[in-house]
């Protein structure tokens, strides 16, 4: 079932059941009042990740704060997405589009990776889970993936779980076509690997592409940027091997 696009949704840590009532936080209040401009018993969409997403009612109380009745389910909660989404971090604001888009995308676990050519090592982690966040509630996607804390590249392979086949990004394949590789792929269970801004070493991609669960792809003729190679390398994948089939 797809989102309704026409109501503001919101993410909440509460729990969510039919009837209750639970104020909403200072930033929200404020988005919602001043910003949306949402007043008495105006309809809302509330998820926690939880719960799945329920129709809520507001109630301002005051000028500051407002209460959130939830009224009826409107969506079950989907089972998560089981894509291992692995990315060198970038800087600030191409980190963000990239997690926002990752997410639009239907990743459904983060994994920052620390490569050799990263160029960003001190990753904020909050700042990482709001942009989850924000793109979850911008595109109705009701299972918000987690964020887990950074690795190296030779521990992330080193604890991959053997029946996970992971799609690394590799700028320098000898083709262009990522589609014969990617039909190849025999396995349910996915991860994708995109490097950082200076791309790979030349050593980590001899490592890569000896290990048996580790398939390279190409991404066209073109080298692409990090972030755009997320969305390509993302958008091929999800076609062929994932949920948009
Ligand atoms: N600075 C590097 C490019 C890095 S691009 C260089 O000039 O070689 C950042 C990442 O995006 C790469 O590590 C790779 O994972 C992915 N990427 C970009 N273009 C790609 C392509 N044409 N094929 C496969 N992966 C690509």
């Amino acid at each position: 079932m797809r989102a309704n696009y026409k109501l503001a949704r919101l993410f909440v840590d509460n729990p969510i059941i039919a009837g209750i009532e639970f104020e909403s936080g200072p930033e929200q209040t404020h988005y919602l009042t001043n910003v949306l401009r949402l007043g008495e018993g105006d309809a809302l969409l509330v998820f926690n990740g939880r719960d799945g997403e329920w129709l809520g009612r507001l109630k301002p109380r005051g000028r500051k704060r407002a209460f959130i009745h939830i009224e009826s389910q409107t969506r079950p909660q989907p089972p998560a997405a089981d894509l291992v989404y692995c990315f060198a971090p970038l800087k600030q604001g191409r980190l963000d589009y990239m997690v926002q888009k990752a997410v639009e995308m239907g990743a459904g676990l983060l994994q920052p990776v620390i490569t050799q050519h990263c160029q960003v090592t001190n990753i904020g982690m909050v700042r990482i889970q709001a942009n989850a966040i924000e793109a979850a509630e911008q595109c109705g996607v009701l299972a918000v993936p987690q964020c887990r804390s950074p690795v190296k590249l030779v521990a992330l392979l080193e604890a991959w779980e053997q029946d996970r086949r992971l799609i690394f990004c590799d700028e320098d394949s000898k083709t262009n076509n990522p589609v014969p590789a990617l039909q190849d792929i025999r396995e349910d269970k996915l991860g994708l690997l995109v490097g950082p801004e200076g791309g790979f070493s030349e050593s980590e991609r001899e490592k890569l592409r000896k290990l048996p669960f580790v398939t390279a792809i190409p991404l066209g003729p073109r080298i692409l940027r990090a972030d755009t190679a997320a969305v390509a390398a993302l958008t091929i994948l999800q076609a062929i091997k994932g949920d948009w089939g």
